[in-house]
């Protein structure tokens, strides 16, 4: 990474607070089920030091009443929204002050999703103009996913309630506000080791690659992930030779799989291949769909000890022994 342009990276720790349909999900917009009511964010130097923060309450303009989750969680009614500004114009002034070269940071991985939805749905409503504002690939720091490799065991998720309790950090204000969680995040953040932020990072699928140029292969520190262009049909992926494919982490060359891609529940499919020099390597494939509905596979390759192609071997053989007893009952 170039030490220049790192200098001007900001860091925004941002959270969101949004309304559902009150009167149920038969009335809702399907495009926008999460209208977004607060914006919280916390923008933190390169160095991870507070340079700045951004709080505002936003009117709701497509569901104007509170449905009753939220008005439990967040601890606001209609009257609090009356003079506030609609979504566009907070948004815009969002933007501006979160600079040039934001890295957006999130406790778990959906604000960002649903802010890009907001921003799509004000866009095909004349509502907003101008050009799509976020980068492709979106890289993003997942803070829930880096404090479980700094501090558990990688795939754990803690609420940030729980990660704060056990930080010892000072629980003076409320949760479920989006800023005083921006402000939890930001300080758990701060007590990361700046190492992991940097290797971690994740990616934001909204949007999904459009097409075989664009599809996204990333070098994490063990282990590669790669996410695939979008298919009509969820039948294509595993016909596909590319999604198929098994590369060696080290050389790159395809090799040879020696146990064949098989899925567990239909949603996971799971394979051992061997690289005559680099030894043994696992592969998963998660099938995912889009905002659009389009089907694509989110498939990562690590080294594997025997001890991993053992377990894989034994699901391969309970799931066979399943099918095997539901065939004869
Ligand atoms: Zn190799």
């Amino acid at each position: 990474m170039a030490t220049g342009k790192n200098k001007d990276v900001n860091y925004i720790i941002l959270d969101l607070e949004w309304n559902q349909c009150p009167y149920g999900k038969k009335r809702e917009d399907p495009k926008l089920p999460f209208e977004i009511i607060e914006i919280g964010a916390v923008k933190l130097d390169a160095s991870f030091r507070e340079i700045g923060t951004f709080h505002e309450t936003i009117r709701p303009v497509l569901y104007r009443r509170l449905h009753y989750m939220t008005r439990s969680v967040i601890h606001m009614t209609e009257t609090d929204f009356e003079g506030k500004r609609t979504f566009p114009y907070v948004f815009a002034d969002f933007l501006l002050w979160c600079g040039p070269c934001p890295v957006f940071c999130t406790w778990g991985p959906g604000d960002l999703t649903e802010l890009q939805r907001n921003v799509r749905w004000h866009i095909d409503h004349g509502n907003l103009t101008g050009r799509w504002p976020f980068p492709f690939p979106f890289f993003y720091r997942d803070v829930q996913k880096i404090f479980s490799y700094a501090h558990e065991d990688g795939k754990k998720r803690r609420s940030l309630e729980w990660a704060v309790e056990y930080l010892m950090m000072d629980k003076t204000e409320e949760f479920h506000d989006a800023f005083s969680d921006a402000r939890y995040t930001a300080k758990i953040l701060q007590k990361l080791p700046p190492e992991d932020i940097r290797l971690y990072s994740s990616i934001d699928t909204y949007h999904t690659p459009e097409k075989r140029s664009e599809e996204i292969l990333v070098r994490y520190n063990g282990y590669t992930k790669y996410i695939s262009k979008a298919f009509e049909q969820r039948e294509a992926l595993m016909k596909d030779r590319v999604i198929t494919s098994t590369r060696c982490l080290m050389c790159d060359q395809k090799i040879h799989r020696t146990i064949r891609w098989f899925s567990d529940n239909g949603r996971n499919y799971l394979c051992i291949a061997q690289c005559p020099e680099h030894g043994l390597f696992r592969s998963k494939i998660r099938v995912r769909q889009n905002a659009e509905g389009g089907w694509y596979v989110v498939k990562t390759t690590r080294k594997a000890t025997l001890e991993d192609v053992e377990a894989v071997k034994k699901k391969q053989e309970t799931l066979r022994h399943r099918r095997h007893v539901h065939r004869n009952s």
